[in-house]
């Protein structure tokens, strides 16, 4: 049994630092009881005949001028203030995806990949995959929304890690990313990634599946062409039973100003107005279809619905459940 001494108890209640400065001799080290107070990565729940099991890779930060680029200042502001936005820095999750349909376990997107100086607290998924008890060795396919770093790096920094898998990804984003003429299509700050991921999906080989937006990855598992944040993005819709899931990706980006200003612009969409307009449709169709939601940079799980509400929409997210 845990006990204190009297001065942990005096000063237990100041922070959870203190309390791991206080373990009892013998007993776990700070370091380890900091290492358990971590909750597991994962969220798994029952969809169907299929079992989606959703994957924290962590979260990273990225300047705030990249977003709502074509606001005045004042409304900018006044927003970013009435949502607890700092105007410096926003946060973003990373939430990989793994489907299971029972005869095959597909991964959707891989996160930024382990030790990348500018998301030193993401990078987790492998950590994430073993506490759900996912071996990387069983997953038979990764899909890949688009090539970001933060969608593509898990396996671009790693293309051992899963040896069995396809990449699937749309045929005009693999095209952009590995083409001679890639640098002209991509933006200035995306340009630089090209080489690389040529390289990456070489050392893949066949393994690398491109499709064409609207083909089935398997049965159940439909791609959707939602082009705009660079130009082969793809969403999936997946269906089981009755149930049907949309699947983001980047496409509506975040739960705040995708939702609440579908319009405002996004430095990272290749297309602003295209991205614009994709993210509208897609939220539309979301509600008219009373579509479950997951998000790829929602908070985690980022599993949810979405109600229209003044000129935007809402994010519901769906409560936690626990299934046993
Ligand atoms: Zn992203």
């Amino acid at each position: 049994m845990l006990t204190l001494n009297r001065r942990c108890l005096l000063t237990s209640v100041a922070a959870s630092a203190t309390i791991a400065a206080c373990a009892p001799s013998g007993d776990a080290t700070p370091a380890e009881i900091e290492a358990r107070s971590e909750a597991p990565g994962f969220y798994r729940f029952p969809f169907g005949e299929f079992q989606i099991t959703m994957l924290c890779d962590g979260v990273f930060f990225l300047p705030t001028d990249s977003i709502a680029t074509n606001v005045d200042a004042h409304e900018r502001k006044a927003y970013f203030d009435a949502h607890y936005i700092a105007m410096d820095v926003f946060r973003l999750q990373a939430n990989p995806l793994l489907i299971d349909t029972g005869e095959k376990r597909i991964l959707v997107d891989t996160g930024v990949g382990p030790g990348k100086g500018w998301a030193r607290y993401a990078g987790r998924l492998t950590k994430s995959l073993e506490e759900a008890g996912i071996v990387p060795e069983t997953i038979d396919t990764i899909v890949l929304t688009h090539c970001h770093g933060d969608h593509v790096g898990g396996i671009a920094s790693q293309t051992k890690l899963f040896p069995k898998a396809e990449i699937v990804l749309s045929d005009v984003e693999l095209d952009l990313w590995t083409g001679a003429d890639a640098a002209s299509k991509l933006p200035e700050w995306a340009a630089p990634d090209a080489p690389n991921l040529r390289k990456v999906f070489a050392a893949l080989g066949d393994r690398v599946r491109p499709i064409k937006p609207g083909a089935d990855v398997v049965t159940g598992i439909t791609t959707l062409d939602t082009s705009g944040h660079t130009q082969g993005h793809i969403s999936l819709l997946v269906a089981s039973g009755d149930e049907q899931l949309l699947i983001t990706g980047d496409a509506v980006p975040s739960i705040h100003i995708a939702f609440d200003r579908p319009e405002w612009q996004i430095m990272w969409d290749h297309d602003r107005d295209k991205g614009a307009k994709t993210r509208r449709a897609l939220l539309d169709r979301a509600v008219s279809d009373r579509l479950l939601v997951s998000g790829y940079h929602y908070p985690f799980p980022g599993i949810g619905r979405v109600v229209k509400e003044g000129v935007g929409y809402r994010w519901l997210p769906a409560d936690w459940v626990w299934h046993r």
